[in-house]
């Protein structure tokens, strides 16, 4: 357990009084200069780093006429100010959303607008200099980019478009976060973002096979670059061997073998996730997206579905198809990009599956909603979907099923507190302390009715909760992946 005190869980979310810059020092590794040349941007920082910075605001603000909106139109009516679990989690009121905002917007309106220009002192403008960048640097590394705070904006300003813009700004300058551009160094090099090389992934594939005959007596197959195959899946690598999402691959493959749907995994891009997200930047989304396209035409597929991963169907629901589209080359039967759980939900739905609840009786479960599915995608073909199709998932996978308190599922979710790109050890004591409101919401189904297991569709939620539940006092298997509950309910055995 890393240095600093857990939290305290309360009943209730309770606006924690204010401790100015306690979390000044919270600050990511910076990429060193290889990674940072691997994916494009300056490998230090630049000599002219104020104007080059300065520039590529103005760019931003030019390109994106939502990002110049959610500067000019904040007027600080504190609506937002107790929404963000960092802030909750932290009482460092840097974390509000709109103080966070403004360490942009000051500069912005210091070289972007005309009383700023003139009169600085009066609008809160204030020039970008070495304080104000390291500044940067800390505070939005602690942005996990999850709009939950522009739900309760009246205006639907977006702090993620924000955070996303000054770390696109932060790389310009040299200044990359090691975590992030590592992997996206790596993803586009070998196809994923554990750097892992096909006959690895082969290996691990079979040993899967291996696992699922053994535990079922059942053959079922995990294909990997199988030309011909209808469906390419492109699921997070962690799918491969963390725990729990490698229970969750076995569930799909349990869902497309008993469904006689023939898929593959492509080791070309075998990667859902898409970090380029994280660092606001369409270029290294694009290379990934690329990927995806040119694996897909390579093994001739119909559909293309995405495993469990919150960000990656973020980035696939919103641009796969501005990224690396036209698909006009596959089924249009099926939408561009489809969920692997809108897939078992439309199985389900008509009945091509067959499933025991009981043999998830050891368990009593709750539902995490990823924030990148829930304020920034949607599921489905209807309003909602992206809510009701994963419950509906698990209720058919299992019989106990309990809601979180209502301020902090769907649409209020609060974030796992490691999203955005903040998944890393060197950011513990924030990714800690930024999980105090989902864990107050779980301790309270956990208290009222028995729950014993939350469940999640998102790779870094995952990976996320197996770290910080024991912090307060859960156990780190307490969290499963959704298709791990349909892995254990579906009874293998006599298709066709
Ligand atoms: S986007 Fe999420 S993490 Fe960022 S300020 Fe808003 S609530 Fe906080
Ligand atoms: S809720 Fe919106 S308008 Fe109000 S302070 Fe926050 S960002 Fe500004």
């Amino acid at each position: 357990m890393a240095d600093f005190e857990t939290p305290a869980l309360k009943p209730w979310p309770e606006i924690p009084p204010i401790e100015i810059g306690v979390m000044a020092h919270s600050k990511p590794f910076v990429a060193k200069t290889d990674i940072q040349e691997k994916i494009g941007f300056p490998g230090e920082l630049v000599d002219n780093w104020q104007q080059v910075a300065i520039d590529k605001m103005g760019e931003l603000v030019e390109n994106s006429r939502a990002l110049r909106v959610f500067l000019d139109s904040c007027v600080k009516c504190g609506a937002c100010t107790d929404k963000c679990h960092y802030f909750l989690g932290t009482t460092d009121p840097n974390n509000m959303p709109v103080a966070r905002q403004d360490l942009f917007r000051s500069v912005y309106r210091r070289y972007f607008t005309l009383a700023g220009k003139y009169f600085p002192g009066l609008v809160g403008a204030r020039d970008l200099d070495k304080d104000v960048l390291d500044e940067w640097y800390s505070y939005f590394h602690q942005c996990s980019q999850c709009r939950r705070c522009s739900v309760y904006c009246p205006y639907g300003i977006d702090t993620a478009e924000i955070s996303m813009a000054a770390r696109e700004i932060l790389d310009t300058v040299g200044v990359g976060q090691k975590y992030c551009n590592e992997i996206i160094g790596k993803a586009q090099t070998i196809g994923n973002n554990l750097g892992l090389p096909e006959p690895a992934l082969a290996d691990t594939l079979e040993g899967l096979e291996e696992d699922i005959e053994d535990d079922t007596g059942v053959s079922v197959r995990l294909p990997l670059d199988e030309k011909g195959a209808d469906i390419l899946l492109v699921t997070p690598s962690a799918d491969f061997f963390a725990e729990p999402h490698v229970d969750g691959l076995i569930g799909y493959a349990k869902v497309f073998h008993q469904a006689g749907l023939s898929w593959t995994i492509s080791s070309y891009a075998s990667e859902a996730a898409n970090f380029g997200m994280f660092i606001g930047s369409y270029e290294n989304m694009q290379v990934l997206a690329q990927r995806i396209r040119e694996a897909a035409l390579e093994l001739g597929v119909k559909r293309i579905v995405f495993g469990e991963c919150g960000h990656a169907w973020r980035v696939a629901y919103n641009f796969l198809n501005t990224l690396a589209g036209p698909f006009d080359f596959l089924d249009p039967k099926y939408p561009v990009p489809q969920h692997v759980c809108e897939v078992t939900y439309d199985l389900l739905q008509r009945n091509a599956l067959r499933m025991d609840k009981s043999a998830n009786d050891d368990m009593v479960l709750t539902f995490h909603d990823s924030c990148n599915v829930a304020r920034a995608s949607r599921m489905g073909d209807f309003e909602g979907g992206q809510f009701v199709i994963p419950r509906e998932v698990i209720k058919a996978s299992c019989n106990h099923f309990y809601d979180m308190p209502s301020h902090a599922v769907q649409e209020g979710t609060f974030c796992c507190g490691g999203g955005g790109g903040l998944l890393t050890d060197d950011l513990v004591e924030l990714r800690v302390k930024g999980a105090l409101p989902r864990m107050e919401a779980l301790k309270q189904v956990v208290d009222d009715h028995g729950v014993t297991h939350m469940a999640a569709i998102c790779a870094i939620c995952k990976s996320q909760f197996s770290k910080v539940l024991p912090y307060y006092g859960f156990e780190m298997d307490q969290i499963v992946s959704v298709h791990q509950l349909v892995s254990n309910a579906i009874q293998l055995g006599g298709e066709h």
